[in-house]
């Protein structure tokens, strides 16, 4: 596994390997690695003769400046696991690096980033589109990995290579969950003990919606869940939206539209975690 710090290297590097008729296979993450990550890795490794891994912290992509700071971080653990997996290139640049000059770029998705995330925390895919448009430019991968537990940011990456005609394949990867229900996330490192315990009441409380929603009208299963979520003493509801998971549109009712998705945010003191359920029909 080599570690590369430049733009430039991991450019020469990349297109060499791809000289030589290799196919890259490239997963972006902020570090403090878990198995939500690792198995985007290692469905990357299924798919491609060489995987890039990225390892930044993006700045630009935090609305909450306290958010930024707590950030975890564990360069010494990630290697390791990332080496366990046999990562082919791991990409670790800094803010210099991959920001020579304060960014400029103004992106609109439309709908897609004015609800949810881009109405809870403005900015905040302005910086993912453009780390990530970034990113499709240095490295050119054949295929990119993304996890379905940020469900919003995967479609709008989904609209930017349509948008700019970018030659990757986006691959969405399902949600990997702790043994209790809980989407693992680096966030999870900063719950108390106590807050661990309650915390996959919000994804018990998802499931509990999937399997009564016929009960209720959409409404009805919105306002349950948010009433649900704030009955536990630990917890503080920032949104649940029943969406079209092409459009992002809120739906009223079950009718006309094939596939829904529940997407909620959950505050456990500062802690905001994230998650969601398909809600077929
Ligand atoms: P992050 O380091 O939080 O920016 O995440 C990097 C990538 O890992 C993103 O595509 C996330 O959606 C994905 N990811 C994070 N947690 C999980 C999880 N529990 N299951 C699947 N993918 C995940």
């Amino acid at each position: 596994m080599k570690i590369i710090y430049k733009r430039s290297d991991i450019k020469d590097k990349v297109k060499a390997l791809k000289a030589n008729g290799l196919t890259i296979g490239f997963v972006p993450t902020m570090g403090a690695l878990h198995q939500g990550h690792l198995s985007l890795i290692k469905e990357a490794k299924l798919q491609n003769d060489i995987v890039v891994c990225s390892i930044f912290v993006n700045p630009i992509q935090f609305n909450n400046q306290q958010d930024l700071e707590k950030y975890p971080i564990d360069y010494e653990s990630d290697l390791k696991k990332l080496e366990n997996l046999d990562c082919d290139l791991v990409f670790m640049p800094d803010v210099e690096e991959m920001y020579p000059e304060p960014p400029t770029q103004k992106y609109d998705f439309g709908f897609l980033d004015k609800v949810m995330e881009g109405k809870f925390r403005p900015g905040h895919f302005n910086g993912v589109a453009t780390v990530v448009h970034k990113f499709f430019d240095i490295i050119e991968p054949d295929k990119a990995y993304f996890g379905e537990k940020d469900f919003q940011q995967l479609t709008i990456i989904k609209r930017l290579v349509k948008d700019y005609n970018i030659p990757v394949e986006i691959v969405p990867c399902p949600i990997v969950r702790e043994s209790d229900g809980l989407a693992m996330s680096s966030r999870n490192l900063r719950l108390t003990k106590e807050q661990r315990i309650q915390a996959p009441y919000i994804y018990q409380t998802l499931l509990k919606a999937k399997e009564n929603y016929k009960k209720f009208s959409v409404i009805e299963l919105k306002n349950w869940i948010k009433e649900e979520i704030n009955k536990n003493s630990f917890m503080k509801l920032e949104y649940v939206e029943i969406v079209d998971m092409q459009t992002l549109h809120s739906v009223n009712n079950y009718n006309d539209i094939k596939n829904l998705i529940i997407c909620i945010v959950v505050f456990l003191g500062e802690i905001r975690l994230i998650d969601n359920i398909k809600l077929f029909y």
